[in-house]
C-alpha cells in the first residue's frame, strides 16, 4: 500500500480519486508537470495570474524584498513597501475612478489583508463600524446580489449565494437580503427590489461583483445596471461596495468594472492580481467618511481588524512591481489583443451544436454546456470535462456545465486557438 498523502486539497472530493498531477515550475501561461508535460493555464491559477507566471520584474521585487524586510507588525509599526503601494493604488485608482459616481474625493485610505475572502470581511467590518460609529446601529443588514460569490470564511459566505458550497455552515450563516440578478430583460425587477429594500431603512451596505459573477457562473449584467444601483444606494445612504476581487486589473477590459460603469464605490475590495498573482496580498479601500467615521480620540471607535501577515512586506513589493507593470508596459494593448481573440472564439463556439449562451466580457469567455438535466455546479458534466480538458493538456475548470476562459493576458495566440476549439469539442462528451 502506498503512504498515505497527508495534502487535504480544497474544493476537492478526494473520495473520486482523480489523479492529481504534480506541477514544478511555470512561465507565462504554461505550467509543467513533473514528467515534463506542459499545460496551459486557461484560468490563470484560479483568476489570479494577470501577466504570466513568474514575470521577471515581480520575481526579482521579491527576492529583493526578501534579503532586506521579510515580516514585521503593522499594528503601530510601517515600512516602505506598503507606503509606496497605499500611495501608488490611491493615485492609480483616483486616475480610474476621479469624477465617477460616487464619493467625493474618491477612496483615499487602504487596508491591508491577505484574501480576497478577507478583504471581503474588512469590508463588512468597515461598513458595520460606519453605521455603529455614526449612531445608526440599527441600519445593520447587508444587501447581496442573487448568484453572487465573495469567498469562504464565515462572513464571505453569509454575503454569497447558498448552496452546495456552504450547505453544513448554513447555521453559522447571517441573513441578508438578495437582490434577483439582473439578467436581459430582468434589469428593472432587479432594480426595483433593491430600491424597496433600501427604503426599509435598515441597510448597511450593497454588496456586488461589478459586471460578472464570477463563481456563480460567470454570469454578466449591463455597465447601466451596476450605474443605476450605484445611484439607488446614493440616493437612501446605502454603502456601496464592489467587490472587484475577480474582476480587478483587467480581466473585464478595463483596470476596473466600475469605470465601465462610471462609478466609484464607497468601499472597494482588491486581491487576486494585486500582486500579478504571484503571492497573496489583499486590500479594501475607503471613502473618506467611512475612514472619519472610524477616526477619533476614542479607542472603542478603533477598527479592530488584523491578522499576523497584513501588509507582509514582500507581498507588498510583489504588488508594487504589478503597478510597475501596469505603469511601463502596454497592458492593456495585451488585454485589448486578448479581448478581441476572445471575440473571435466566442462568435465561433456561438455556432457549435450543444454549447448554449456563449458570452464574453474583456478577457473573459464563458458558455454553457447544453444538458438534459442536472445543470449546476453538481452537474455530472463538470467532472468529464474536467478530465477532457486535462488530457489535452489545458487547464480548464469547468463550473458545472457551464466552462470559461480567463487566461493570463500574455497567452500565446495559437494556445488560446486550442482552448477554443477543446471548448467546441468537449460539446460531444456530453
Ligand atoms: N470575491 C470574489 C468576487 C471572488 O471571485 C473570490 C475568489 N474567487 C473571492 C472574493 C475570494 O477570494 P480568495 O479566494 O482570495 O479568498
Amino acid at each position: 500500500m502506498s503512504p498515505r498523502n497527508p495534502v487535504w486539497h480544497p474544493f476537492t472530493q478526494h473520495g473520486l480519486g482523480a489523479p492529481i498531477p504534480r506541477i514544478t515550475r511555470a512561465e507565462g501561461a504554461s505550467l509543467w508537470t513533473e514528467d515534463g508535460d506542459r499545460i496551459v493555464d486557461a484560468i490563470s491559477s484560479w483568476w489570479v495570474t494577470t501577466h504570466g507566471h513568474c514575470h521577471p520584474r515581480i520575481s526579482a521585487a521579491i527576492a529583493e524584498q526578501a534579503g532586506k524586510l521579510d515580516q514585521m507588525i503593522f499594528a503601530g509599526w510601517t515600512h516602505e513597501p506598503a507606503q509606496q503601494l497605499a500611495e501608488g493604488l490611491v493615485a492609480l485608482l483616483d486616475g480610474r475612478l476621479a469624477g465617477n459616481e460616487g464619493p467625493e474625493g474618491g477612496l483615499p485610505y487602504v487596508f491591508f489583508s491577505d484574501s480576497g475572502a478577507t478583504a471581503v470581511e474588512v469590508a463588512l467590518k468597515m461598513a458595520l463600524g460606519f453605521r455603529a460609529n455614526q449612531g445608526q446601529p440599527h441600519r445593520h443588514r447587508i444587501l447581496v446580489l442573487e448568484h453572487s460569490y465573495h469567498g469562504d470564511t464565515i462572513g464571505a459566505m453569509s454575503v454569497g449565494a447558498r448552496g452546495v458550497f456552504n450547505a453544513p455552515y448554513a447555521p453559522l450563516l447571517f441573513d441578508v437580503g438578495v437582490v434577483p440578478y439582473p439578467g436581459t430583460g430582468a434589469e428593472q425587477a432587479s432594480l426595483d427590489a433593491l430600491e424597496a429594500a433600501c427604503r426599509a431603512g435598515d441597510v448597511a451596505a450593497f454588496i456586488v461583483e461589478p459586471l460578472v459573477l464570477g463563481a456563480g457562473g460567470m454570469l454578466l449584467y449591463a455597465a447601466s445596471t451596476l450605474r443605476e444601483m450605484r445611484a439607488i444606494c446614493a440616493a437612501h445612504g446605502v454603502l456601496f461596495i464592489a467587490d472587484e476581487v475577480m474582476t480587478g486589473w483587467g480581466r473585464t477590459g478595463t483596470l476596473l468594472a466600475c469605470e465601465q460603469a462610471g462609478v466609484c464605490p464607497d468601499i472597494l475590495c482588491l486581491a487576486k492580481g494585486i500582486t500579478g498573482g504571484a503571492v497573496p496580498l489583499a486590500v479594501t479601500l475607503a471613502s473618506e467618511a467611512v475612514y472619519a467615521a472610524h477616526y477619533s480620540t476614542n479607542r472603542a471607535r478603533t477598527f479592530y481588524h488584523s491578522s499576523s501577515y497584513t501588509a507582509n512586506p514582500i507581498a507588498c513589493a510583489a504588488a508594487n512591481a504589478n503597478l510597475a507593470i501596469w505603469a511601463k508596459e502596454p497592458v492593456m494593448q495585451r488585454i485589448t489583443t486578448l479581448a478581441a481573440r476572445q471575440a473571435g472564439g466566442a462568435q465561433m463556439l456561438a455556432g457549435v451544436a450543444g454549447i448554449a449562451n456563449v458570452r464574453q466580457c474583456g478577457t473573459i469567455l464563458a458558455l454553457d454546456y447544453r444538458v438534459a438535466a442536472g445543470a449546476g455546479y453538481l452537474s455530472a458534466l463538470g467532472p468529464r470535462l474536467l478530465a477532457h480538458f486535462r488530457e489535452l493538456g489545458l487547464l480548464i475548470r469547468p463550473l458545472g456545465n457551464t466552462a470559461y476562459l480567463m487566461p493570463p493576458y500574455c497567452i500565446e495566440p495559437e494556445d488560446l486557438a486550442r482552448c477554443h476549439e477543446a471548448l467546441a469539442r468537449a460539446a460531444r462528451i456530453n
